[in-house]
This record gives C-alpha cells, structure tokens and sequence, in this order.
C-alpha cells in the first residue's frame, strides 16, 4: 500500500480495536452447545464452525479497509456459525425437486427409479440376497443369470451380461474382442458424449486400435470392406444423435455391416447408447432413436446400452448378443472390476421386470416424464399460477409454452413441448430466488431465462407441485439473499 505511515499507524491500531472485539472461538462454541439441535452434531464440527466464522472476520479486518468492517454480537456470530452446522449436517444427496426440463438430468443423477426398483433396493440392502446362489440346486451361481432371461426375452438375444455402466462396457467389450487389433469406425461416428466420454479414448482405453474409414459426412460400406484386413478385429457402430450431420450424406445400414461381418467372420458391436428395448413407434421424439430388439433382429453380434437413460433404471451398462461373444466377455479378467453390486441388480431386474410386464410407461419415471400431455402439464402450471398471481412480492407470474429435454448425453437435443411457470419477484433478483430455492426444503432447481424464473413442469413429480409456490411465497418475504 502507498498510504503515509501515520495512517497505516491509525489503521493498525483500529484494526487491533476490532480484532479485541472479537469473541474467542471458545466462547462461540459454549453458546452453541445450549442449542438443542447442536447438541448431537460432533464437536468437531462445531468448533470448525465457530473458528471459521472468527477467523473470516479476522481476516476481513486484517485485509479490509480501516473502519469499514463491524464485528457483530456474541449472538449474530452464534446465529451466523448454526446456519454453517445446518449446511454441514444436511444429508449431501437429498432428494431435489428438477424443474429444469431436462429428463435424464446427469447432473441430478439420471433416471429416478420406479418405485417398484426402488423398494427391490431397500430390501436387496437390508437383508442378505442370493446374488450368486442357484436357489434350487443350492450351488454356486453366476450373477448374470438372474438378469439373463429378461433380458433375452425383451431383446430376443441369446444371451446378456451387465456391468457398471455403458462405458465400462464398451471397454470390457473391446478388451475381450479387440485387445492390440483394429476395431472399425465411422469417421462419422467418433463422437464425444459430454464429461470425459470421448470414443478414440475409450477404443484406447480398451487396449484397442482405432481404425478410423470414410470421411465426416459420408462412409460408405466399401470404406469398411477395404479397411478389413488380418489387424481387423471388430466393425463398431454407435448411435451418435447428440448432434446430427445434415445434407449430402452416406453411412452403412446395420443390416449391411452385420453383412459384411458374417462375410469376413468379424463380429459387429452397436451401441446403442439409451436403452430403448423395442422401437418407439407411438412417440415421434423417439422416431429415430436406435432400439435393441431391432439390431439383435437385423443379425448383431453385441449390442451395448445403458442402464439409466431411456430404460429408466439404476446406472448400469447392458450387453446382449450372441452367446460365444457374452461367454468370452464373462471371463475376461475386467469383467471382476466391472460387475454390478445387489444393489444395482436389484434394481435393474426389477425395472426390467416393469418392462416385461408393459408397465413401464406408467410406472418408470424417466416415460413418465417424456410421455406426459403438454394439456395435463398446462393444467398444473395454471393451478402454480394461480396460488401465486395476487401475492404480495411477486411481480410477475405466467404459464410459457417451452422445451424440454430428453437430455443424458445419447439424446440430450430431443425437443419435447412442456409448459413452463415464469417468475420474477419485487424484492430478488432472478439469481437470488434461485438461490433461495436451490436451499429451500426440498431444494428446487430452476431455469433462468429472459430474466426470469422458469419452473418446467415436465420433470416435476405431481406430488411436488404444492412445495414450489410454497417456496417461493416464503423466498418472497424473507429477508435472505
Ligand atoms: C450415454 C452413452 C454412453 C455412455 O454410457 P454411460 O452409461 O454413461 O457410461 C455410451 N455410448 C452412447 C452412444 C451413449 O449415448
């Protein structure tokens, strides 16, 4: 600083006036104990809260500006260390209500379950399963058997195995099939899917060769053919609609490449990325999205898909095919790392069972959600609209036709019509109120747009309408921000 030293002379002592103000962390800490939520939190994390709260304001003196800082009472400081322990002590996972449109959301954990699935968990985590134990003959099992005949049965595959997630398999898979050959891909098709999902990495990753044919827009059967040599391990095909090439284009059918496969004895892998199990004829925002019955149909060795997009189950990554390819895959070493817990079975069997028996469009969240009328969500937006229009504090309250999302990386540009609550209050900005609600109980994540505060019906469990006007008539007269 270039202040004269008379001044940095003042300042010192004024800052040291302060520093004496404040309580010792100690004495913050005896307050805090009279509490009687307190009293159950670890004292560990009450004395980190305490001496937090002194050492901010310490430092704020130390670096502040002469006078420009207040120490605040015994009680403001005590009060301002309880709302430290409540963010500290709140449970880190629990449950969000997603008004942001996006269905498969992955930063608020994809699919929610079923509640079927989710109650499979609950028992599967209590009590001891038979994960690997064959129930009539009493002997050893495999953990894939038990997931096996549904997955055969709404595939029509021979055979199924299910690891941890679509990546995992899509690794394990070329370590088995492909380990130091070449795996044949559309230059088309050399996608990245968000996070650190890019596939060049990945054939890299499963210790296999990319062998990379045609050009962006346009690969054609004979690129694959010509590309096929002794290195030539596996032909790879992956459903890449997280962005669309338009215009003068060209890529092989499946039913052409499994041709070719069966000519030059190579296996033919899709992945298919979201999980649909059979063509989606009834909804249009599915029109052209791949499905596993078809492939395993049109002749396809493996076929790869995840879990907890568009199957609307627990994280998991499924692989059904032919039996000599899920026989290999089963044995390899990776296979051990990459297995799924009785957690996830529990759950996967189950939400596969809601498929079996044609309930999953009523009972699967993630269908729920993408199916639902835009006239049955105009309806609950308008009743939002309607607790809130009137109420001192909110400036602006209206329902917005609006977009939301299939989302989750395989699909995460598909449009679907929703209907949108748009909020702006008097006393907050738009960020402020989505703060609010991102702390509220439940937290409530928005969308900001236009200014504005956008709820998105679409992704809202009915049940948890009434929290959100709720939530904000409170953000509305607090004094918070
Ligand atoms: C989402 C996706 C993956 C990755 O699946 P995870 O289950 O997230 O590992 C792989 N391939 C495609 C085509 C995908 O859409």
């Amino acid at each position: 600083m270039a202040d004269g030293g008379s001044q940095t002379g003042s300042s010192n002592t004024d800052a040291n006036e302060k520093l004496r103000q404040l309580p010792p962390v100690h004495a913050i800490v005896e307050q805090l104990m009279q509490h009687d939520g307190i009293q159950s939190v670890p004292q560990q994390v009450v004395t980190d809260a305490a001496r937090r709260i002194v050492e901010q304001y310490r430092s704020a003196v130390l670096s502040g500006e002469p006078g420009g800082i207040e120490i605040p009472s015994l009680e403001q400081l005590v009060e301002e260390a309880t709302r430290i322990i409540d963010a500290a002590e709140r449970f880190p996972l629990q449950p969000v209500i997603n008004a942001t449109g996006i269905v498969i959301h992955t930063g608020l954990g994809r699919a929610p379950l079923a509640e079927n699935a989710a109650q499979a968990v609950v028992d599967a985590a209590r009590h001891y399963v038979p994960v690997e134990l064959n129930m009539t003959t009493g002997e050893r099992g495999q953990r894939s058997d038990l997931v096996r005949e549904l997955l055969q049965h709404l595939t029509g595959a021979e055979s199924a195995v299910v690891v941890n997630n679509n990546t995992a398999a899509l690794v394990l898979v070329l370590s088995a099939l492909a380990q130091d050959r070449n795996v044949i891909v559309s230059r088309g098709e050399l996608i990245e899917i968000g996070g650190s999902f890019r596939l060049p990495d990945i054939i890299q990753a499963g210790g296999a060769i990319l062998r990379e044919v045609g050009t962006t827009n346009k690969t054609k059967l004979a690129d694959f053919e010509q590309a096929i040599d002794d290195h030539a391990a596996a032909i790879i095909k992956i459903h890449s609609s997280n962005y669309r090439i338009e215009g003068f284009t060209e890529s092989a059918s499946i039913v052409s490449l499994v041709q070719l496969g069966q000519k030059c004895g190579l296996p033919v892998i899709h992945d298919i990325g979201s999980g649909l199990l059979k063509p989606a004829l009834d909804h249009a925002m599915l029109l052209d999205e791949p499905d596993a019955t078809s492939s395993i149909a049109a002749g396809v060795d493996l076929v790869l898909f995840s879990g907890d997009k568009l199957l609307g189950g627990p994280q998991a990554g499924i692989i059904v095919g032919k039996r000599q390819y899920i026989e290999c895959i089963e044995k390899h070493p990776l296979m051990r790392a990459m297995r799924v817990d009785k957690l996830t079975l529990a759950a996967l069997i189950a939400t596969l069972r809601l498929h079996r028996n044609e309930r999953a469009s009523a009972e699967i969240p993630v269908l729920q959600f993408a199916y639902q009328s835009v006239d049955q969500l105009k309806q609950r937006a308008q009743s939002i609209a309607d607790r809130l229009s009137g109420v001192e504090g909110i400036k602006k309250v209206c329902c917005e036709p609006t977009s939301a999302y299939l989302g989750g990386g395989s699909v995460p540009t598909q449009e679907i019509h929703s209907v949108a609550v748009v909020i702006q209050t008097r006393s907050k900005t738009v960020d402020e109120l989505a703060e609010i609600l991102r702390q509220s109980d439940p937290p409530i994540i928005a969308r900001i747009r236009q200014d504005s505060l956008w709820l998105d019906l679409r992704t809202v469990f009915p049940t948890q309408d009434n929290f959100m006007p709720d939530a904000i008539i409170r953000a509305c007269s607090s004094s918070q921000s």
